[in-house]
């Protein structure tokens, strides 16, 4: 009934459908609340009207539609662990295959190329034990479930047989709470058991074997890296990519990170409910008295860079727990004990920071720059922030108060002195805070890095893990939204043309049958946003100009110059200026308030000089490697090439393309992490939320494709390499070329599969195309003659 071999034949099927429905018979029904809905029908009547049953025991009359499912009931939904399974493979049935096994406890579920992983949202201990470890360890993954560490486990077998491209990559994708930092967790935990020599193994050595201290690379950079957001209560507010390096054997020596997008703005300011980085809590709550004195964290102080966090006491416990873990983590990658109090000394330099309020002096309507001018309190607060970095309070009031204008006239340079208005010191002030947070956030990473990486000359290939902030839309949406939105345009495209149009692309080259899919291609929405003439150009543009933002200046422009389908103007309701563009995973509205601005995200000379001055040993040595061109961090101040053209979205771009190159150099493994509820609740499944994720992400059309293509494909010169063992010595001696694949093919696979066009492998201009589970089998008579 439900031919999947072209749409035509399909439809006209359909289209009889309501001929075929008969009394007791049971279908699917759209529904408002729950997307699908099963009905028994009760009567038909002689036109395309049906009456239907709920099971609820509501009836009701329909209009029989062409794409309502029949024949529910038929598959076994909770065994079914590849959605490509699916008779008929429909919106319906994926939903309730996937909402069947997730009530049982079954997270993963294959759709393809794909793993999809929905959040259970409780701890499932034994799905994680060392016994599953071992059930997918070193062991034909295709008969077992799916699971995370099959994903692992099929990186390092891809590598450990050369096939493809050598290095690997993970990609973990999916909304923010969905699982994706949980889910690189565990393919990192699982290749750090696995992937491991037992040489050199001594419980007692001194130095903590390199999985560990890879291992323990998380805690940290979650402490610094995660806050709590209204979605997650552990949001990674950066994006990662680590890559495991494994030398000839296979085996992990090293990992280096790279980071991006460090959402720095959340150390000075946090939405409502929302919270600062874990480590200022933990630092509060965790300290000893010993820590106090050293740190100079005073109990009764109230910091204002917290204040916004309603909920900060009910997690007390939490963060206190979790200092003890963070320290030793610390203690594990190599950081010292001095190098530890410096950077808790540090972190409270920011918080006093953060408690500097500026006063206005009245006749003068500026702020005034000498200390003695302030009430005790506050002097007390500039006294002990300018003691914890090491610079003098004079000096540290003077770079917040008063602004340098340097003016090349000709050849000349004159500088001015400037006071600020109270505004524009907070505005100082809070950079500082950022300028300092960040260029923390980035030395511990490069220092975690050259105590995980191994050498260069030992590195013989990768596992890249890819977690990056999945796709955001608030009712405010500004320049972090837009970088971290065009981030997973750019992984989505990687998607498309990876899997979807390089397939098609590949089989039409090698002149295989194939039918022909529609996809949804994202190339007009990156075009928009980072073409030549685009979102962005017009951003740098509006940067390079160098004077005080025109908001609705540049938001008509961005109207008049894009017009186009996927840019449009927002509802009338919305009165701040902003445009609206249709991501592959639903609309945002970006407000263009703050997006130059930030976009700018200008840091005065005087506050770079400031600290790197610092007579802080550790303050001045984190600042000494900050160095000042592209390449560096998303805070760098540059003073290479002409200020205004390099942006944070210049900067975010040129690392998203190298990022681009890397992947584009692997082979990728996709896995989808799914949100089931927006309440983190454990057991609730949200059709609705699911549907849109499950839409968003392409999932259904990635399922049709799959099911139809061929996952393998090997040049003919590759598959005879490996595989002519297959075939006895004296017959592959008298056969050459094809003859020698069809022979290795025919011992292999029965005559009895050929029968079915689906299971026979297709043989290209250059490379033979496998089906799915073909090569396994392969792989298995190979091993056992071996
Ligand atoms: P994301 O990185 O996508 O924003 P996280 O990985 O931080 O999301 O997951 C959010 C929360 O969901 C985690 O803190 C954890 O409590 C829970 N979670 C995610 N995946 C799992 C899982 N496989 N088992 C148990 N809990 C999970
Ligand atoms: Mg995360």
């Amino acid at each position: 009934l439900f031919s999947r071999k072209g749409n035509k034949q399909g439809n006209a099927i359909l289209t009889e459908r309501s001929k075929i429905y008969a009394k007791g018979m049971k279908i699917w029904v759209s529904d408002r609340q729950d997307v699908w809905n099963v009905a028994t029908i009760i009567d038909t009547m002689k036109d395309t009207r049906i009456i239907i049953k709920y099971q609820d025991g509501v009836e009701s009359v329909i209009t029989s539609k062409p794409d309502y499912p029949l024949l529910y009931g038929e598959n076994d939904y909770e065994n079914i662990c590849d959605l490509c399974e699916l008779n008929p493979l429909h919106e319906a049935t994926v939903l309730e295959s996937l909402r069947i096994r997730y009530k049982a406890g079954l997270c993963y579920t294959k759709a393809g190329i794909t793993l999809l992983a929905i959040n259970p949202f409780t701890e499932l201990p034994h799905l994680y034990s060392a016994k599953k470890v071992k059930l997918y360890n070193n062991n034909c993954i295709k008969n077992k479930p799916p699971h995370v560490f099959a994903v692992a486990e099929q990186a390092h077998c891809n590598l450990k047989r050369q096939l493809g491209h050598v290095n690997q990559s993970v990609i973990v994708s999916g909304e923010s709470g969905a699982g994706k930092t949980w889910t690189a967790r565990c393919v990192m935990r699982y290749l750090a058991t696995t992937a491991v020599s037992a040489e050199g193994f001594s419980p007692c050595s001194k130095i903590c074997r390199i999985e560990k201290r890879i291992l323990n690379s998380n805690p940290i950079l979650e402490a610094f890296g995660n806050a709590g957001t209204t979605k997650n209560s552990n949001s990674s507010r950066f994006g990662k990519y680590i890559q495991l390096q494994l030398n000839r054997s296979n085996y992990i020596i090293g990992a280096s990170i790279k980071t991006y997008l460090l959402e720095k703005t959340r150390v000075v300011r946090q939405g409502i409910g929302e919270r600062n980085f874990h480590i200022f809590y933990q630092m509060l709550q965790g300290c000893s008295d010993e820590d106090r004195d050293q740190w100079g964290i005073t109990e009764t102080t109230e910091y204002h860079y917290l204040s916004r966090c309603e909920d900060y006491q009910h997690t007390n416990e939490l963060d206190s727990d979790t200092l003890d873990t963070t320290k030793s983590a610390m203690h594990s990658v190599g950081l010292s004990q001095r190098q530890q109090n410096c950077i808790f000394q540090l972190l409270c330099g920011i918080l006093y920071i953060g408690n500097i309020v500026f006063i206005t002096d009245e006749e003068l309507s500026s702020v005034p720059c000498d200390v003695d001018e302030y009430d005790l309190d506050c002097q007390l607060t500039i006294e002990k922030s300018s003691s914890l970095l090491g610079i003098d309070h004079n000096e540290l009031l003077q770079c917040l108060t008063i602004r340098r204008i340097t003016a090349s006239h000709s050849r000349r340079k004159s500088v001015f002195m400037k006071p600020c208005s109270q505004v524009e010191c907070v505005t100082r002030r809070d950079c500082l805070a950022k300028l300092l947070y960040s260029r923390l956030f980035n030395w511990l990473v490069e220092f975690i890095n050259k105590n995980t990486s191994a050498h260069a000359n030992s590195c013989h290939s990768f596992i890249g893990i890819l977690d990056v902030y999945g796709f955001e839309s608030f009712t405010n949406n500004s320049l972090e939204q837009l970088c971290i939105n065009y981030a997973n345009e750019k992984l989505q495209q990687h998607f498309v043309s990876h899997f979807l149009k390089a397939e098609q692309e590949e089989y039409k080259k090698e002149s295989i049958s194939w039918t022909y899919f529609n996809f949804t291609d994202n190339r007009p929405c990156l075009e928009l946003l980072e073409g030549k003439i685009s979102v962005f150009s017009l951003m740098t543009e509006e940067c390079r100009l160098n004077r005080a933002s025109d908001v609705r200046g540049f938001t008509d422009r961005v109207h008049n110059t894009l017009r186009g389908s996927a840019i449009s103007k927002p509802h009338i309701s919305v009165t701040t200026p902003a445009f609206v563009i249709a991501h592959f995973a639903g609309q945002v509205t970006y407000q263009t308030d703050s997006l130059i601005e930030k976009n700018k995200d200008s840091i005065p000379d005087e506050l770079v000089e400031l600290v790197k001055n610092s007579n802080n040993r550790f303050i001045s040595e984190i600042f000494s490697s900050y160095s000042v061109d592209i390449q560096d961090d998303m805070s760098g101040s540059c003073k290479k090439g002409k200020q205004s053209d390099v942006t944070v979205v210049s900067k975010f771009k040129t690392s998203l393309d190298q990022l681009m190159a890397i992947l584009n150099c692997t082979t990728p493994h996709y896995i989808r992490c799914i949100k089931p509820n927006n309440n983190c609740q454990p057991d609730l499944f949200n059709n609705q939320q699911v549907v849109d994720q499950l839409q968003a992400c392409g999932v259904l059309e990635t399922v049709n494709i799959s099911k139809m293509g061929f996952p393998t494909r090997l040049t003919y010169a590759d598959f005879i390499a490996r595989y002519k063992v297959i075939v006895n010595t004296s017959e592959s001696e008298q056969l050459n070329g094809m003859g020698l694949v069809t022979a290795i093919m025919e011992s292999v696979f029965d005559e009895e599969d050929k029968e079915n066009d689906s299971m026979t492998a297709q043989y290209g201009k250059m490379k033979i195309f496998l089906r799915e589970g073909q090569l396994d089998q392969l792989e298995s008579v190979r091993a056992k003659l071996l």
